[in-house]
């Protein structure tokens, strides 16, 4: 399914609910955190539908490592400067609430990280 109409991720990437955009391209789409846990966190998504991490196939692994390395151009352009953190949070035990694969990018300064 490229497009899951009940998906809130989905919806956001029709325009159907409001984003703060920080990117956008045919494949992907990166948006400010609604509930922010850094000074600065985004989240970065594929524009199709793709549950989580576990539903990634091989064919998909480029949109991943391209998701993966919008992250530190994203945060350079955001003032970024001392480093940042990807997550990617999967499943029930993995803390998922979202079902649409997103890719959280967090930076700014501290104390915001544990551990
Ligand atoms: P968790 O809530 O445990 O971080 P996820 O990894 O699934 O679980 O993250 C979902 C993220 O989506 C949360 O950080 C949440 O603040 C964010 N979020 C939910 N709705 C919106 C929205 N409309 N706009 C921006 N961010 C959103």
């Amino acid at each position: 399914m490229s497009h899951d109409p009940n998906c809130i991720f989905c919806k956001i990437v029709a325009g159907q609910i409001p984003s703060k955009k920080a990117y956008e391209d045919e494949d992907v789409l990166a948006f400010h955190d609604i509930n922010p846990w850094a000074p600065v966190h985004v989240l970065i998504i594929p524009k199709r539908h793709i549950a989580s991490l576990a539903d990634v196939t091989e064919a998909e692994s480029q949109l991943l490592g391209k998701m993966t390395a919008l992250g530190p151009r994203l945060m350079k352009e955001l003032g970024v400067t001392n480093g940042f953190r990807h997550v990617i949070n999967t499943g029930p035990d993995g803390g998922q609430e979202v079902y649409h694969l997103h890719l959280h990018v967090m930076g700014g300064p501290r104390p915001w990280l544990k551990g």
